[in-house]
This record gives structure tokens, C-alpha cells and sequence, in this order.
């Protein structure tokens, strides 16, 4: 989490295999955006987390290659189905604008914010052009430094800085925005074409895993980067009917993601195992739910381990709740149905 001046980074980004940079390049963009710049109110959030996410995905494509912008984008688009599907596709949260009228900030948050924001900006890098729109985003940090905006000037920024600056086609594209739509619509924005290069061969892998007799070996996974496996985990968690037990085991085995210590990618398997019913899985989530207590991990397995074993969640809950930050330890005592 940023702080001005200082980054606090959760034990988790340390994965031991040299993943996770995405998140240093996420705390480190929100010096501007979040800290030099702000949002002014929690019904626009995304203009803080949007942009990080933003920023976070240019600078991996600037380490990475360029298809890693689009590569961080699908899995960052799946996060956003997850939560649109949770919420439900006409729930107030899931708008870009949320109202926040007797709402807990905390009850509204989610990867909608980030992940919307993220697809509205990258909507308009590509309307105007990458060229045009980088010459937007300082001037943008500029105008807002030590400021705080909401949703309106930021479209009034925007459509003050392209309207003059002397292109005509921009100016025609720029009139046609649909403002109101992009704020205001609840569900899934539209969903642009993404450059699947990095994530074709995750999905072709995971297309043989709905084979019941595929043989896995360690190779398959050889070549993959950890965010490569990780799409690869959450489309097997979206198979229906789920893997069964015994597949779930083997495929935790030969990837090695059992004893992986990146947690993310343990996270990810977990949910899988719980959806496949594999008991033999079950201290494994519990010790993972006893040493981190980010949300993003604890919260979804929380959910499926309450479906599958009600008794253990609210044992571990209970167990380890004041280990948990104060955010965490409120919302995941409302999924159990503790409050
Ligand atoms: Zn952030």
C-alpha cells in the first residue's frame, strides 16, 4: 500500500522466484497517482486505482515487451468478471462512479476500480492515439499535482487539453466519448482485443487439462513466467463440472505449485482444490490462511472453504482474525456471516 514518501509492501510480493515486480511498479506509480494527485471522494476511486493499474501495466510493458501490457490486462479482466459476477452485473459497485450515500467505503471496494478505471483510460489511450495520449498523461499529474479531482474535471481536463491541441481528427473522436455510459453503466465495459501472444499457450495447456486421461509433466509449465501459470490456474478454476479430486492433486504435484512458496500462484491452485473437494489440500489452505492476510488471497478462499467445510473456515477464522488487518478481519467476518 502507498503512503506519500513511503511504500508499504506485504511479505507476499516477495515470492522467491523473482515474480511480483507488477506490484512494485503498481506502489510506485501511485506517487502520482493517489498521492500527487488524488481522488477527491470515494465514489471516484478509480481515478486513483484506475491509473496506477494504468501506469503499473505501461511500466511492465516497458521491462517486459509490449504484449505483457495486454497479458497483465486478461488477468486483470478476469478479476473484473469475478467481481461483476459477485456483486451481480447491475449492482451499484460495480459503476465506475459509485454513489457512496450510506455505503461503507469498505463494503464498496473490489478490483472495479482499478480494473474499469483501468479499461476507461486504456479506452482513451487508444482513441486518441499512444503517441498523443503520453503527451496527455503529464500534463494531466501536472494541472492536478498536490490536488485533489473528481471524475468531471478529469473529463474536463481531458477534453480541455485535446481540444486544443490542434487535431482535428482527435477533436472528432473526443466528441463522440460517451461520458455518461462509461460513468455511469453498471457490468462489464466493452471488452477490447486483446494481444493474446502470452496467454495462448496458458490456455492451450489448460484446454488439456479438460482431457480426463492427459498425462502432465513438469515441461509444460517450463517456459512459463509465474503470471503465465497463474492464467493457467484460473482457467481451470472456470471448468465446469471442476476437476475432480484426484486430477486437482496431480496437477498441484507435477507444476510443483504444492509446495511453490509464491503465494499467488498456491492461492490460485487452492481454490481449484477446494472446488475439486481435495481434503488433502485442506492444512496447506489453513496455513496460508494463518500466515497472510492479504485480502486479494484470503478473501476468495475464505468464501470457498466456508462452502466446503463451514466448521474449519470459522475455526480458522476465529484462530487468526486478530492477525488480520482491521479491513480484512471486517469483510471477511461478513462473508462468513459472522456479524
Ligand atoms: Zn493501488
Amino acid at each position: 500500500m502507498e503512503n506519500p514518501i513511503f511504500t508499504f509492501a506485504t511479505p507476499t510480493i516477495i515470492s522467491g522466484d523473482r515474480q511480483n515486480v507488477d506490484v512494485i511498479a503498481h506502489e510506485l506509480s501511485h506517487s502520482w497517482s493517489g498521492n500527487l494527485v488524488g481522488c477527491a471522494s470515494w465514489e471516484h476511486f478509480w481515478l486513483n486505482e484506475g491509473w496506477t493499474t494504468y501506469l503499473e501495466r505501461r511500466i511492465g510493458a516497458a521491462i517486459h515487451g509490449a504484449p505483457q501490457f495486454d497479458f497483465s490486462a486478461i488477468i486483470g479482466w478476469k478479476s473484473l468478471e469475478d467481481s461483476v459476477a459477485l456483486f451481480g452485473a447491475d449492482h451499484e459497485f460495480t459503476k465506475l462512479i459509485i454513489n457512496h450515500k450510506g455505503v461503507d467505503p469498505e463494503d464498496a471496494f473490489s478490483s472495479i476500480p482499478y480494473e474499469k478505471g483501468f479499461h476507461f483510460l486504456y479506452y482513451l489511450d487508444r482513441l486518441v492515439g499512444r503517441e498523443h495520449f503520453d503527451k496527455f498523461i503529464p500534463h494531466y499529474f501536472k494541472t492536478w499535482a498536490r490536488k485533489s479531482l473528481d471524475s468531471f474535471q478529469f473529463k474536463q481536463t481531458f477534453l480541455d487539453f485535446f481540444e486544443g491541441y490542434g487535431n482535428d481528427e482527435i477533436k472528432e473522436k473526443i466528441a463522440q466519448i460517451p461520458w455518461e455510459e462509461r460513468f455511469y453503466s453498471p457490468g462489464l465495459p466493452p471488452k477490447p482485443e486483446f494481444n493474446t501472444a502470452y496467454v495462448d499457450s496458458c490456455l492451450a495447456l489448460a484446454e488439456k487439462w479438460k482431457q480426463a486421461d492427459y498425462h502432465p509433466s513438469s515441461a509444460d509449465v517450463e517456459s512459463f513466467t509465474a503470471n503465465q501459470i497463474l492464467v493457467f490456474l484460473q482457467a481451470v478454476q472456470n471448468f465446469t463440472p471442476p476437476l475432480d479430486a484426484g486430477r486437482s492433486h496431480l496437477l498441484g504435484t507435477a507444476y510443483n505449485i504444492s509446495s511453490s512458496k509464491n503465494v499467488e500462484l498456491k492461492a490460485a491452485y487452492y481454490l481449484i482444490a477446494l472446488a475439486a473437494e481435495d481434503k488433502s489440500q485442506l492444512p496447506g489452505i489453513v496455513d496460508l490462511l494463518s500466515s497472510v492476510g492479504r485480502m486479494k488471497y484470503v478473501r476468495p478462499l475464505y468464501r470457498k472453504l466456508n462452502e466446503l467445510d463451514r466448521d474449519l473456515a470459522v475455526k480458522t477464522f476465529q484462530e487468526n482474525k486478530d492477525f488480520y488487518p482491521s479491513t480484512t478481519k471486517g469483510q471477511l467476518a461478513k462473508d462468513l456471516g459472522l456479524n
